[in-house]
């Protein structure tokens, strides 16, 4: 049941850090000026693929579940949005997105180039170091999330 992950998914957040503010909504994302996550259940298994890809490409053994990760991953940009310039990002993205429009790139060559943009990526290497250090925690968690 989708309501009882997202509960539990709240619940780890403010375990966290009580000040995140966390929403339901389609898919996982997240507002890092206002520290806000929004926790969906709208799969991607592309995006799935290629984040887990990314993720076992920047540490081994990663034993966490999908939505573990992505929630850390969210709640990375909260914390790594002032180390990474925002306007260089939104370029990048406008760049994949016209790429893609044009049909130059695949989705899944979008999806991999737009997960190692500086922004996102800090994001996914907070989440990975945060697993590293907290492995009691995520090891919880995973097992609730799963
Ligand atoms: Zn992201």
């Amino acid at each position: 049941m989708n309501i009882i992950k997202y509960l539990r998914a709240k619940k780890m957040i403010k375990e966290i850090d009580k000040k995140v503010k966390v929403k339901y909504s389609k898919r996982l994302e997240c507002e890092p000026d206002n520290a806000k996550v929004y926790i969906g259940f709208k799969n991607n298994k592309m995006e799935n693929d290629t984040f887990r890809d990314y993720v076992n490409e920047l540490t081994r053994n990663c034993k966490y579940n999908d939505l573990l990760l992505g929630i850390l991953h969210e709640l990375g940009h909260i914390y790594t949005i002032e180390q990474v310039s925002e306007s260089e990002y939104l370029q990048d993205i406008d760049l994949l997105y016209a790429l893609r429009k044009e049909d130059l790139i695949s989705a899944e060559q979008m999806n991999y180039f737009y997960l190692r943009l500086p922004l996102e990526s800090v994001a996914t290497r907070w989440a990975i170091e945060f697993t590293e250090l907290n492995p009691q925690f995520c090891k919880y968690w995973n097992k609730k999330l799963s």
